[in-house]
């Protein structure tokens, strides 16, 4: 677990490097959890990022075949973070990582795990969110500071509907696996995109204002992924970690931008959109 005791500016680059480079480490051990993450994952599942920005602001649907016509549509959705870089609350400990708790159409997700298991169930306690309130867990990508805490978390809910894109091969020991190579609708007014690049998934929720989207690492690039959802409405905010991101004016039209985790140029994205900038961290709650 050498990545713990990086700290400070030079670990955190050789992290970000290492992440850049496509290495999907999944060999971090959960102390203490009963399903290490080796169990979870076989060998040789590492996904290499695709590079394919494309232009953003492309408006003709892709031809989707999803049916997105929800009965009900999603009034509030609550977004709490519980596991990112930094923190929003005092008494709660930062990692490099992401994961946040979704609560829409009453429905809770968990999406991605962090790095790690003791640390992502330490920081939803501390938050008042019981791993058995969780109906379905969402994995981003394979990368390990989005699958480190997955073990831990089954082994308090095993009944979860777990998520993956299909670039996460050999998974096992997981009772209720989804793999989403495509859009899919995982539950009323939620869905995924779908593998995107090759490499990730991204969440879509239907709000009465437009699309919440969340983001892991964005590693498909956030142009690709707001073209994505477009099938399924206008983009309204965006939350999650953008990675070296820096086509700011495909932002322009979001009226909520929360970027957390990896994101490397959140101080650029202040000032540029400060209007609509939420700053992350956990313990951070979004009401949208
Ligand atoms: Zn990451
Ligand atoms: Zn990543």
């Amino acid at each position: 677990m050498f990545y713990a005791r990086l700290t400070g500016f030079f670990g955190a680059l050789l992290v970000s490097t290492m992440l850049c480079i496509g290495m999907a480490i999944q060999s971090v051990f959960l102390p203490g959890a009963m399903i290490s993450v080796q169990a979870l994952f076989q060998q040789d599942s590492a996904v290499m990022p695709g590079g394919f920005l494309t232009g953003c602001g492309r408006t003709e649907e892709s031809g989707e075949s999803i049916e997105t016509k929800d009965s009900v549509r999603s009034d509030i959705v609550k977004i709490t973070i519980v596991y990112d870089n930094e923190t929003g609350k005092k008494g709660l400990r930062p990692d490099w990582g992401f994961a946040c708790v979704v609560e829409a159409s009453g429905w809770t997700m968990l999406f991605d795990t962090g790095a790690d298991g003791a640390l992502l169930l330490e920081t939803m306690r501390a938050l008042q969110i019981e791993p058995d309130s969780i109906d379905g867990v969402f994995v981003s990508h394979a990368h390990y500071d989005h699958t480190g805490g997955l073990a831990a978390f089954l082994n308090e809910n095993g009944r979860a509907v777990v998520y993956v894109p299909t670039s996460l091969k050999d998974i096992r020991n997981v009772d209720h696996l989804v793999q989403a190579d495509s859009a899919m609708k995982l539950h009323e007014n939620i869905y995924s995109t779908g593998e995107l690049g090759e490499i990730e998934q991204s969440l879509i929720i239907k709000t009465d204002h437009g699309l919440v989207l969340i983001v892991g690492c964005a590693h498909s690039g956030v142009p690709d992924i707001l073209e994505a959802a477009l099938p399924f409405g206008t983009p309204y905010a965006l939350v999650g970690g953008l990675h070296d991101f820096n086509e700011f004016d495909c932002l322009k039209n979001l009226k909520l931008i929360c970027p957390t985790h990896c994101t490397r140029y959140k101080s650029e994205i202040e000032s540029l959109f400060g209007g609509v900038f939420v700053k992350g961290g956990a313990g951070v709650v979004l009401k949208l």
